[in-house]
């Protein structure tokens, strides 16, 4: 790579390990305010059609000492770092925080930062989980309508229709890019590591979308294929709300594997859907949370037309992955109910699969270590022409 292309990698490196870093310097260059989003399924294109930046707000590496005081431990790690960050006033940088509801665990943590933070407008709706009902699509119209009335007050800022399409076109560019990279990966590309998937991913949770693609086109023109080598192919799937430690796929790969597909929301799922540029912006943003759920279906979510265990079965006839390593969030309870599901299925069709439950804190690595090495062996031996881990790094 080019010392620009490096430099724009660095870039998104820096700004998704040290969010605040470059928050304040967004505030700084733009005096607008920065709004803190909950994941997965508030429209972004709201908050920067105000000229406002949407952030997704993520899991911090930092232990949770005083956010435990506070949120029971039966809670998933991502929200007691939320609540963690609040009373460390670490979320002191954002001015107003927005959420479309997914599971009850976060509205625990979105209360922690409404109790905590009670100077600024936290907002939270619910956009409906029950996709099928007749009234269904109604209700999600009015909660989009909601959503930017809301928008508006925070920032003062009214809303045109020409700011959201230019928002849309922006956002579904920088998703078309993304899902770019994420495609050649299905198809055989190895270039881009696990991690550094993930570090685009996050980066452009937090960056002005515009900048972002920038970086993103920076690298890009550079990318030049690597075909991946035979070692056991893998789809990574669940995960919510907060990214996997880098370590946990460094350490899949150490094992013998070679991800080639993932659904975690920090992957595939977050780029999954574009907002259609056919329709009228706010129509659009309605059509787009069923399209997600169609895409990649959310078991946070209720339609009786998608499954999730169908979509990963058709994922990996797609991706030619062997296994499913099921990332579950220790208490995750959206996750937690619909496994059973997708363990059945996998099973019906004869496919290796391992769940690791994954902890905010520490990480059992030669656990997890030998488990994933029982299951690549497993693979490995329907098919001996399989690289080992010990032969590539030879
Ligand atoms: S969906 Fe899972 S990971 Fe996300 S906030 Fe709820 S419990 Fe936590």
């Amino acid at each position: 790579m080019s010392k620009s292309s490096v430099e724009a990698f660095q870039v998104m490196k820096n700004v998704a390990q040290h969010p605040d870093d470059y928050l304040t310097q967004w505030k700084n260059r733009h005096q607008q305010p920065v709004i803190g989003i909950f994941p997965m399924n508030f429209p972004v294109e709201i908050i920067a059609a105000t000229g406002a930046l949407p952030v997704i707000i993520q899991d911090s590496r930092e232990p949770i000492s005083e956010g435990n005081t506070i949120l029971a431990e039966f809670y998933c790690g991502f929200t007691r770092s939320i609540a963690d960050q609040t009373m460390k006033g670490q979320l002191d940088i954002f001015d107003a925080f927005m959420n479309a509801d997914h599971c009850i665990q976060l509205l625990g943590a979105v209360d922690v930062v409404r109790e905590m933070l009670s100077d600024k407008p936290v907002y939270f709706e619910h956009l409906i989980a029950a996709m099928d009902d007749s009234w269904t699509k109604d209700q999600v119209q009015t909660k989009i309508h909601a959503f930017i009335a809301e928008a508006e007050r925070v920032t003062g800022t009214t809303i045109s229709d020409e700011a959201l399409t230019r928002c849309i076109e922006s956002n579904n560019k920088n998703r078309q890019l993304l899902r770019q990279v994420f495609e050649a990966r299905r198809n055989g590309d190895a270039q881009f590591s696990p991690g550094e998937l993930q570090t685009m991913i996050v980066s452009s949770m937090i960056m002005d979308k515009d900048e972002h693609t920038a970086l993103l086109e920076t690298v890009l023109a550079e990318a030049s294929t690597k075909p991946r080598d035979n070692r056991v192919r893998l789809h990574l799937s669940g995960h919510f709300c907060h990214a996997p430690r880098v370590e946990l796929f460094d350490l899949l790969e150490e094992c013998g594997a070679v991800i080639v597909d993932d659904d975690l929301y920090t992957g595939s799922r977050y780029i999954s859907t574009d907002v259609k540029e056919s329709l009228a912006p706010r129509a659009a943003l309605a059509d787009w949370y069923f399209a997600r759920n169609e895409n990649i279906p959310c078991p946070t979510r209720v339609q009786k037309t998608v499954n999730w265990d169908e979509y990963l079965i058709n994922a990996l006839e797609n991706s030619g992955a062997e296994g499913v390593i099921v990332l579950m969030a220790k208490f995750c309870e959206a996750h937690m109910f619909y496994y059973p599901e997708l363990r059945k299925a996998l099973e019906a069709n004869n496919i290796p699969h391992l769940l690791i439950e994954t902890e905010h804190e520490g990480m059992p690595e030669e656990t997890f270590r030998t488990r994933v090495e029982a299951m690549i062996e497993r693979i490995r031996r329907k098919s001996s022409s399989r690289t080992t881990a010990k032969e590539l790094a030879q």
